[in-house]
């Protein structure tokens, strides 16, 4: 507790207490009892608050160009690359991750900080030819207005600034609520962003409970649009709660993306990134590798490479160099996940290797469980069937291509999925039939570089992109421009 943070809401270029007086605590997954920082329980009050300066701040942002816009989000690039360290460190501790993929994480924020602010410069329409001689006719776009940023604890540092840095460069102002299991790390990105200078009102920071300020932002008729992370079921109710007042939302939610492992697969290429795809963040990544979807003719090669390969990792303290997988982010993610595993053997699959919750040598205070892998997995198990969100690998065992997309495509979801294989009539087959947004051959499900549009099909998302040039669609409107001189 002693050196634990303590922070308050940042609303119109203040940070203040919520108007509550109540603060929740954020313990470290690996240390339960040790609280890492504490946030504010904010109410209807402080949104309304916030809401209200961004909407005042707005008017004025959205008239700067896009070179000075771009200016700020360089400046917080600079210092946020500056705390590198300390923002990692205190991800690794707040929601498990070990601390080399929280570096790599805070990194790639800085990254697309830069690359945002670079956006300020580029195009934002094109002319059209018109048929009137006498006319001249382009597209301009308009900012949206304020931008509601709801966001989950996976990913707390790259998620908000992937959509906080486009809403800021094409002139919209933010509101963001971070998950509550990421509330400190949220809060210490937005430092980097209160000290980079920015009118007062163009970021606001809320912490807090989903359901009230969540909800509070999806509701509020002068946020003109939402752009919403983390679950399918929270999802939908986002999206229905601004779909029914006018607005515009952007939702990217769950998946249970497959990897397909062909015959002529390099098998050690295809463990090594069912492993990296699957486990890494202990499974806890929207486009973590969770069906493992292998050709008969090789399955039992790769079955006994791959549960070798697993026995060998190291689960821990993700602060501790030699861990390789985290804990669970909280007791009720474990819980989870334990239930999935017992839910697994209770429908006919055979676990074999992991699955027990981790108690031994220093870990009993912590969320740990040990990676699971099933074996005889039929395609409409829930652990087939349902995202679990932890590091539960299903194997299925397929006949030939034409069986292994048709499981791929067997589930709700639609994010990303990859494939292994050497022959390019088999990718190409893959990369045309297969249900994903994001769509790998030959590497681990999770990943898309920062450049390239991101998100997924059916009920993993709205439909809309983020990331790259394709964040441009939700975060402005176009307006047709017909002059006649
Ligand atoms: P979650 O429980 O759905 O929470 C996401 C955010 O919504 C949090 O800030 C949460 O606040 C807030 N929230 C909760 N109830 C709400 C309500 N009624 N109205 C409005 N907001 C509400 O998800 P999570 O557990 O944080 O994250 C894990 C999920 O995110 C997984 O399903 C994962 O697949 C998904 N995810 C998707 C992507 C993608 O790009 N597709 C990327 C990363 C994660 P509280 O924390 O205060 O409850």
């Amino acid at each position: 507790m002693a050196d634990a943070v303590k922070f308050g809401n940042y609303i119109n270029g203040e940070w203040v207490d919520g108007s509550s007086g109540d603060v929740g605590e954020s313990l470290n997954p690996a240390h339960s009892k040790e609280v890492v920082g504490t946030f504010q329980k904010s109410t209807a009050q402080d949104v309304d608050s916030a809401i209200q300066a961004a909407t005042e701040a707005q008017k004025l942002w959205r008239k700067e160009t896009g070179a000075t816009r771009g200016s700020f989000l360089y400046k917080v690039a600079d210092i946020l690359e500056s705390r590198i360290d300390d923002v990692a460190a205190t991800m690794t501790k707040e929601m498990g991750k070990t601390l080399p993929e929280a570096k790599g994480e805070t990194a790639r924020g800085v990254a697309i900080l830069r690359y945002y602010a670079g956006e300020g410069l580029r195009k934002t329409g094109d002319v059209i030819p018109s048929t009137d001689p006498g006319a001249f006719m382009y597209t301009t776009r308009k900012p949206l207005g304020v931008v509601g940023v709801i966001t989950p604890w996976n990913f707390p540092v790259a998620i908000p600034i992937w959509k906080m840095a486009p809403a800021l460069i094409y002139g919209n102002a933010v509101v963001l609520k971070p998950a509550s299991e990421a509330s400190i790390t949220a809060a210490k990105v937005i430092e980097c962003f209160a000290e980079a200078g920015f009118p007062k009102g163009v970021v606001n920071f809320i912490t807090g409970s989903g359901s009230v300020i969540g909800q509070g932002l999806a509701d509020h008729t002068h946020v003109d649009g939402i752009t919403f992370t983390g679950s399918d079921g929270v999802g939908q109710q986002v999206g229905q709660a601004v779909l029914a007042r006018g607005g515009k939302y952007q939702l990217e939610m769950g998946g249970k993306n497959p990897v397909i492992v062909a015959d002529d697969a390099d098998l050690d290429l295809a463990v090594e990134a069912t492993i990296s795809g699957g486990l890494k963040s202990t499974g806890q990544k929207c486009t973590a590798t969770s069906r493992v979807i292998v050709d008969q003719a090789i399955y039992e090669e790769f079955k006994e490479k791959l549960v070798s390969k697993v026995s060998e990792l190291k689960v821990g303290d993700g602060l501790d160099a030699d861990s390789w997988m985290g804990p669970s982010v909280s007791a009720s993610q474990l819980d989870t996940v334990l239930s999935y595993i017992n839910k697994g053997k209770e429908e006919g699959a055979k676990l074999i290797f992991g699955g027990r919750r981790l108690e031994e040598d220093g870990l009993a205070d912590g969320y740990y469980v040990e990676p699971a892998i099933f074996d005889e997995v039929d395609t409409k198990m829930s652990i087939a069937q349902e995202e679990i969100f932890g590091p539960v690998l299903a194997l299925i065992k397929v006949d030939g291509l034409e069986e292994a997309i048709e499981v791929a495509n067997d589930t709700k979801f639609g994010l990303s999925a990859s494939i292994f294989t050497k022959n390019i009539a088999r990718m190409m087959t893959f990369i045309e039939e297969v249900d994903a947004g994001l769509v790998r051959v030959n590497a681990e499900s999770a990943g898309v570089e920062l450049q390239a549009p991101f998100g997924g099909m059916k009920q993993s998302s709205s439909h809309s992109r983020e990331q790259g040039t394709a964040a441009i669609e939700f975060f402005t409107e176009v307006k047709t421009v017909f002059i006649k001189g």
